[in-house]
């Protein structure tokens, strides 16, 4: 059996021990300070005897160490990465403050807390709206504030019963383990936390989203929230450097390039049609058997989908077989107007894809694709042309 360290003192980072079995690079100590996880909380990394404690696993009574590689010693010394452990403890205390700040304030139930990495997720049964989470976001903090004790302590059911957020799993054991902040949270639960609220630091909530019914609410803490921020702020400097801006006129920036974006794209497609009008009529005008074929050497696909539209916008009857080269290969479209019932181009569009060794696909009044051999273009559209005649 183990003796649990890590109950008795939070804050200790190394501690003595024997081997009392060892199983290849499975270690069960007579006792330990690390911890093997539980309640979502991941498990203690570190060092024994220098070398890598690489997980921790509960079995029973036993915890059990397991190593990156055999160790043969009977006595050992144990080190936890107390950076890693530390910061779970933020986590996992930062996730009751927030959790019992909702609890208390919109009788929200959370269930299945996970720390992962920097995140922490839990769970609501009920939809959260975000006025509800960011509201007990600023409880949690100002609860940190005020820097409160952590306590824990082992009530009686009776007393479980009245005061817990959530009762205790039917198969726990007794006596119950109660982590107790005055006026916050009171909740069973088998993880380790920071010793009062000031080291928490920080809950910042990072995004929401439903789940299940219900919503998964993602937030960081301690210093993994300061982390976040951090980087955020990077971010932000350079959206501030890049606009000119101070952050509060980031937004507006943006909403301004916007606007300006789109009516850079219609005065582009207004100039681009007036360029291709007369192109437009002198094909329309010079059709043969109702068909026009064009192909366009160096323009961008744009310009190409503007020109079919000027050509198929009239139900004319005119089936158009439009083509663009460049660099990277061949584009076409083929089509008519789309009242235009008498012709599908599908089967044309089919065979001169195949020629073109491309993909691509549409409906019976346009379809457009990409191929690569461009050298078999003539080939392609002489295909198109007789297989619209037929
Ligand atoms: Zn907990």
């Amino acid at each position: 059996m183990t003796h649990k360290l890590y109950y008795e003192d939070t804050y200790a980072k190394e501690f003595d021990a024997e081997v009392i079995s060892h199983d290849g690079n499975k270690l069960i100590l007579n006792q330990t300070l690390f911890y093997p996880g539980g309640g979502g909380q991941p498990c203690d990394l570190g060092s024994i005897n220098d070398v890598e404690v690489v997980e921790v696993i509960e079995d029973g009574e036993n915890i059990i160490h397991v190593m990156k590689e055999e160790i043969a010693d009977k006595n050992v010394h144990g080190i936890l990465n107390w950076d890693r452990r530390f910061e779970l403890m933020q986590q996992h205390l930062g996730e009751h403050l927030f959790a019992g700040s909702l609890w208390t304030l919109h009788h929200l139930h959370t269930d299945r807390m996970r720390i992962e990495g920097d995140n922490v997720s839990i769970d609501t049964d009920k939809p959260a709206d975000m006025n509800a989470i960011l509201e007990a976001e600023h409880a949690a903090n100002e609860s940190i504030w005020k820097d409160i004790p952590v306590e824990v302590i082992y009530p009686d059911m009776a007393e479980v019963k009245e005061h817990a957020r959530k009762l205790p799993p039917e198969n726990a054991v007794m006596p119950i383990r109660i982590v107790k902040v005055e006026g916050v949270d009171y909740v069973p639960c088998c993880g380790l936390h920071v010793s009062s609220t000031g080291q928490a630091g920080l809950v910042k909530i990072t995004s929401c989203e439903n789940h299940k019914g219900g919503s998964r609410i993602y937030l960081k803490c301690g210093r993994a929230a300061y982390k976040w921020l951090d980087s955020l702020y990077a971010e932000v400097r350079k959206a501030e450097s890049e606009l000119v801006c101070g952050y509060e006129g980031i937004n507006e920036k943006i909403m301004i390039l916007k606007s300006q974006i789109h009516d850079l794209k219609a005065h582009n497609e207004a100039t681009i049609d007036r360029l291709m009008k007369p192109i437009a009529d002198n094909l329309i005008q010079n059709a043969q058997n109702g068909i026009i074929t064009h192909v366009m050497h160096g323009s961008d696909q744009e310009e190409i989908k503007r020109l079919f539209r000027l050509l198929t916008n009239e139900n004319n009857g005119i089936v158009s077989l439009l083509a663009g080269v460049n660099d990277s290969g061949v584009f076409i479209i083929f089509g008519t107007h789309k009242e235009n019932k008498n012709i599908d181009v599908r089967p044309a569009f089919k065979k001169a894809i195949e020629i073109l060794g491309g993909k691509g696909g549409g409906s019976s009044f346009c379809a457009q694709g990409h191929g690569k051999n461009s050298e078999a273009l003539n080939d392609a559209l002489n295909a198109a042309v007789n297989a619209i005649k037929s």
